[in-house]
């Protein structure tokens, strides 16, 4: 049997294990590669993951789709794939002294979320004090005191789509940068108050705190909007598009600007959303799979 392998799948969360399922499922030789920093580990409880109307912890359904893709026979190596080139019409990826090479890459290295810096963090994410994603869970939120911490250009939007659950919205910027009258009057017609820059934030083990000139203030739940850093250098190293954000550039396949090399998941410009990482792993794969060609039994 050829040591080539029919594709490297880079990212061992939703998207990754998804995309490796199917191509086992299509009979081809996988292997994926994770250094587990999956986002999804992070989620206390999600609502609105497909087909778990009692919610489902990050934890538990990863290790579901490990299960699953295990069960077809998918190999999962716990490494970090550190260099990734063309090799004629494939592929060689490096993870520490080894190399290996695969017809097709998908990349589903995800993207890491740029925290506040709060003692506690892990703790107060667990209770719900701290949210990372309002299209992901606003719906708890509802009616509670929302504040939105990160640059006021960025993160107006957010404060406004937080109107839809609570009435009690503040944008509390991380910087005076980029507060302009038309994000003012924005903020002002929506009925999202505008905070000053705050001097401090801590977590007291139930809600967040923001200290204004002395005075302290505390908040049901705080949406950190300080960024978002796509895993996309893999690629981008190998030449492939990306945005102005680092998110990878795909086409109705899931294709990059490379031929034979895919990107789902978060670390594409796009939702970032499982059921749009799995669905993105569902077309990627099968495009992999027609691409290979006949694989007869
Ligand atoms: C607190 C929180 C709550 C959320 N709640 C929800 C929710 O309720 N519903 C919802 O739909 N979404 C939710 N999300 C978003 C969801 O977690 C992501 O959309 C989802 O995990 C994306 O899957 P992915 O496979 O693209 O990336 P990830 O899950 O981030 O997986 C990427 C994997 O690739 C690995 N990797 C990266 N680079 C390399 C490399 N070079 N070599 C090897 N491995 C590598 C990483 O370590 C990681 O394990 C939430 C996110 C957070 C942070």
């Amino acid at each position: 049997m050829s040591d080539v392998l029919d594709c490297i799948v880079v990212g061992g969360g939703p998207g990754g294990l998804t995309a490796a399922t199917y191509l086992a499922r299509y009979r081809r030789r996988v292997r994926v590669f994770d250094n587990g920093l999956t986002r999804a580990g992070w989620i206390p409880r999600s609502r609105n993951c497909p087909g778990f109307p009692q919610g489902v912890g990050g934890d538990e359904l990863l290790q579901r789709m490990r299960d699953q893709a295990r069960k077809f026979g998918v190999d999962t190596i716990a490494a970090e794939v550190t260099a990734l080139h063309r090799d004629g019409d494939g592929f060689l990826i490096r993870h520490g002294d080894d190399e290996l090479r695969a017809r097709c890459v998908i990349l589903a290295t995800g993207c890491e979320d740029v925290a506040p810096d709060v003692d506690g963090l892990d703790q107060a994410i667990d209770c719900g004090a701290i949210r990372m994603c309002p299209i992901c869970d606003a719906f708890e939120a509802i009616d509670t005191t929302i504040a939105v911490h990160g640059p006021a250009d960025k993160s107006a939007s957010h404060a406004r789509f937080l109107r839809t659950y609570s009435s009690n919205v503040a944008l509390v910027p991380s910087t005076t940068d980029g507060i302009d009258d038309n994000i003012r009057a924005g903020l002002a017609r929506d009925g999202v108050e505008l905070t000053p820059v705050p001097s401090s934030l801590s977590f007291d083990g139930q809600r967040c705190v923001f200290e204004f000139d002395g005075r302290a203030r505390a908040f049901d739940v705080l949406y950190p909007t300080l960024g978002l850093i796509s895993r996309s250098s893999l690629a981008v190293g190998a030449g492939a598009d990306c945005d102005e954000e680092g998110a990878l550039i795909v086409d109705a396949h899931q294709m990059t600007s490379i031929e034979g090399l895919y990107a789902i998941g978060d670390v594409v410009s796009a939702l970032n959303q499982i059921s749009v990482a799995t669905g993105h792993a569902a077309i990627a794969a099968t495009d992999v799979h027609n691409r290979l060609g006949a694989n007869f039994a």
